[in-house]
Formats: C-alpha cells, sequence, structure tokens
C-alpha cells in the first residue's frame, strides 16, 4: 500500500483552479497515469473524460513524447531565446507553419493559452500603431470587439474579452478594459445563418470600426464560456465584415485547434483565414506548458513599422527546448494522421450513445462535435458532489456551470468512451430537474410540454 498524500498539507496552503483557501474544495490524490486513465493514490483508476482540460489528446504516458522529452532534457532543457536559438524550436515553427494555413508565416513562442491571447492583442495594437493614418486615428484603433459567453484566458487582456457576464469582469471592475461586446452567435453549427444573427457584429463595426483594433473570437466552439457550437457561415461572414471595416481577426484556437472539432484547425470548417491564430492546450500533447500566436506577413510589417519598431513581449522561458520538443512529438503524431478517423468515430458513438440524455428531465439540450459531446443541464451543478460520483462510477469528468461534458483523448477506446457516456447519463438522471413540470402529467402533455423547448443539437461534422 502506497502512503497516501498529505491532503490536510494541501488544503491548507495550496491553492487550485478557482478556489478558496479558507473553504476548500474536495482533491483527488492522483499517483500516475497511463493511456486514457489516471492512477488514483489509493490505487483506483478513472478512465479520463477531460484529457486534462482538452490538452491530453493522444493519452498519457505516450512513448513517443516521452522519449522526445527525455533526449530534449539530458541535451539542452532551457536556454534564454534572447539572441539564441535552438532545433526544437525551429523545428516546431516548420511544423507549426506547415499545418496552418499559406497567410501566417510568423510565430511567437509563448508560455501558456493566456498569454497567447495578451500576445495577440498586443500584435494587433502595435499593427495599427504602424500603419499610415493619421495620429488620431492610430491612437484611437485599441479597442477589442468580441462574442459574449467567449472565454480567452485569466490574465488581465485575455479577461477583458471573456464573458461579461459570466466571466471575470464584475470582480475587477475598473481594472479590467473595457472592451466591445455583442451577442453570441445564435445560429447552430450545421445550420445556415439565421437573418441577423451577424447583424450586431456588423451594427458596431460600421459605427465604431475606427475605435476597432481587432475581433477575437473562438472559432465554431465557444468552449469554457458554455460549449456552444455555432455556424461556420458566422465565421465565414465575420471575416467578411472584419475586410470591409479594416478590423484584424484573432482567430483563438486553444481549445480547438489539432483535431478537437473533426477538422484540423476549426477554422477549417469554412474557407476563411485568420490575421493572428492563438494555440496553446493540445500543441504539446497536454505534456508541458506551451503556447503560440501565428501572424500574417502583414501583421508583422505593420508591428515592425511602428514606433517601438519591434513587438514589445519577451517571456523568461520562451521558446523552452523542452516543451518545444514535446510540441514537436505531439504533431508528429497528429501528423500520422490517425486523428481524424479516431475524432470521427468518438462523435459518432457519442451522437448514438448521448441522443437519449435528452429524455434525462434534469437535461436542457445535448451537444456533439468531433470529440466534445454535451449535456446542457437547466441548472448548474454542484461540481464537487457530482466529481464524487463520476470518481465511483470509474470515470474522470469535471463539469462546470450548467454543463456536464466529456473532450477525451482521441486514443480512447469504444468500451472506455461507452463508459464516460453511461456515467454522465447515469450523474444526469441522479439531478433533480426544475420544478417546470406538474407531477401527474400525462405523457403526452409532457412530451407537449416541457420537452418542446428542449432543443436537441446534435450536430454533425
Ligand atoms: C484554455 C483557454 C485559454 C487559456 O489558456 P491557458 O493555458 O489556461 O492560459 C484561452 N483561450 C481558450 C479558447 C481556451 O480554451
Amino acid at each position: 500500500m502506497r502512503n497516501l498524500l498529505d491532503f490536510d498539507f494541501d488544503s491548507a496552503h495550496i491553492w487550485h483552479p478557482y478556489t478558496s483557501m479558507t473553504r476548500a474544495l474536495p482533491v483527488f490524490g492522483v499517483h500516475s497515469a497511463q493511456g486514457c486513465e489516471l492512477e488514483l493514490v489509493d490505487g483506483r483508476k478513472l478512465i479520463d473524460g477531460t484529457s486534462s482540460w482538452w490538452a491530453c489528446v493522444h493519452g498519457y504516458g505516450h512513448p513517443a513524447i516521452l522519449t522526445a522529452m527525455e533526449q530534449q532534457l539530458h541535451q539542452l532543457s532551457h536556454v534564454m531565446f534572447g539572441g539564441i536559438t535552438h532545433e526544437p524550436a525551429i523545428e516546431l515553427c516548420k511544423k507549426l507553419l506547415a499545418m496552418t494555413c499559406e497567410p501566417l508565416t510568423k510565430v511567437f513562442l509563448c508560455d501558456s493559452g493566456s498569454i497567447a491571447v495578451e500576445v495577440a492583442i498586443k500584435m494587433a495594437l502595435q499593427y495599427w500603431q504602424g500603419q499610415d493614418l493619421p495620429l488620431a486615428q492610430k491612437a484611437q484603433k485599441q479597442r477589442i470587439l468580441t462574442v459574449k459567453k467567449g472565454y480567452h484566458g485569466d490574465t488581465f487582456a485575455a479577461m477583458s474579452v471573456c464573458d461579461p457576464e459570466g466571466g471575470m469582469h464584475t470582480m475587477f471592475g475598473e481594472a479590467v478594459i473595457k472592451q466591445c461586446f455583442v451577442d453570441a452567435p445564435q445560429t447552430p453549427f450545421g445550420e445556415s445563418l439565421h437573418q441577423d444573427d451577424l447583424a450586431p457584429m456588423q451594427r458596431i463595426l460600421r459605427e465604431q470600426h475606427q475605435d476597432i483594433a481587432a475581433v477575437i473570437i473562438e472559432p465554431i466552439m465557444q468552449g469554457a464560456g458554455g460549449m456552444r457550437f455555432y455556424s461556420s457561415e458566422y465565421l465565414r461572414g465575420l471575416r467578411a465584415l472584419c475586410d470591409e471595416y479594416n478590423v484584424l481577426l484573432i482567430l483563438d484556437e486553444i481549445a480547438t485547434g489539432f483535431g478537437r472539432t473533426g477538422k484540423l484547425f476549426a477554422y477549417e470548417h469554412t474557407d476563411i483565414t485568420p490575421d493572428i491564430l492563438c494555440l496553446g492546450k493540445a500543441l504539446t500533447g497536454g505534456y508541458i506548458s506551451l503556447a503560440a500566436t501565428l501572424c500574417t506577413d502583414n501583421v508583422a510589417q505593420g508591428i515592425s513599422q511602428s514606433p517601438a519598431g519591434v513587438f514589445m513581449h519577451g517571456p523568461t522561458f520562451m521558446g523552452n527546448p523542452l516543451a518545444c520538443a514535446a510540441a514537436c512529438a505531439s504533431l508528429d503524431l497528429i501528423n500520422q494522421q490517425e486523428w481524424p478517423a479516431q475524432v470521427a468515430a468518438i462523435e459518432q458513438q457519442m451522437q448514438r450513445e448521448l441522443a437519449d440524455a435528452i429524455d434525462i428531465p434534469s437535461v436542457k439540450a445535448v451537444r456533439v462535435l468531433g470529440a466534445v459531446g454535451v449535456l446542457e443541464m437547466h441548472q448548474a451543478v454542484n461540481t464537487a458532489a457530482l466529481q464524487q460520483q463520476f470518481v465511483d462510477l470509474g470515470v474522470w469528468v469535471r463539469p462546470f456551470a450548467n454543463l456536464i461534458y466529456i473532450m477525451p483523448p482521441y486514443v480512447i477506446s469504444s468500451a472506455q468512451l461507452s463508459q464516460l457516456t453511461q456515467a454522465m447519463k447515469q450523474v444526469a438522471a441522479t439531478i433533480t430537474p426544475p420544478n417546470i413540470t406538474p407531477p401527474n402529467t400525462t405523457p403526452e402533455l409532457a412530451s407537449q410540454g416541457w420537452h418542446t423547448d428542449q432543443n436537441i443539437s446534435i450536430s454533425h461534422g
């Protein structure tokens, strides 16, 4: 029997994401992980439905990534990137440029997703500083326009473009830069654009484009802001509006990149390309923190013409060789092209196995796109209580807000995936639905009544 962890020390002294240091939430001790399973310190094994916050797409302990990291560790674990370059960074950037769309030619390596967004926003502001515009107009172009229900990270500029209601704006008041928001896209994925869905975006751009440096958006899937999948025609229309009103388009593919939605990048669901692209999460296969912000020649030119003459950012651990080596190995696995069939199979199986979850009274909607499966509940769930139920069922699923979702590793077996979908339905069935159905409704009434507002939107990739 292994020693159990010092949970008392943990709860007294160590912050976990979004937690209180005086009212600690339960944590589970993980000893190791292999494939799609986490092994707890008490020896229990859990099938991972989260890919460690959407990053671990090839599973844990993958020999190719481990070998690449081990070799790199002994050769050169880290060296400053100022005035120095190295093979892992060059290899990684070559791979990234080969995989992404042609107009993207420049790569800025950074530490985490939030920083990739900070970098993207700084790029957009410096770009306009470098344009041949009247001085007053240059100074004006500093706002970022985005949609509600977005999520772009936890640092200040990233936070300023997160959903203004569900995000963290209210807690930080005036310290958060005021950006421009319009309603989130309403047309579900796979549908042709509802009339007027882009109208709010068009109106703001028409009226305020002189003030707006860039639009930032998560393409196709709004992740942590609500797990919403929207029409590719919205994205296409947005690109056209950005061109029309002379505003840059930043796509945040930190969650969607590297196959998650069924395309290598979510922007491939249509035929557009961004001016600036943010990547992170699955970039290293979930083995170590690394992110990247890519931009076009045009954006890079503008930045060079700005008064600073250089791009004003340079993290201590920029281009960390160990992280670059992990990313190179992960991208090699992506380039072996097994993921399209894996993600398609996961999508089909989730569509089959989650469709009847709509009959569970507490479930409001069921959505599947690529390797993302979502039960949207009528009400916010108790994460800690549900987490325990999932662990008791032998799976790791971490609900948030009113969402019980899975984003499993691409290498998950069909039996493991079934265990996840069964657990989702089993746990959802234990939740009391909101009191909107009379206790002795006839089946017919029930189906005509409150079931009608349960819009099942099983999407097709
Ligand atoms: C997770 C996420 C981020 C932030 O990434 P971190 O590595 O947590 O800083 C930004 N944008 C999107 C879309 C994300 O999903």
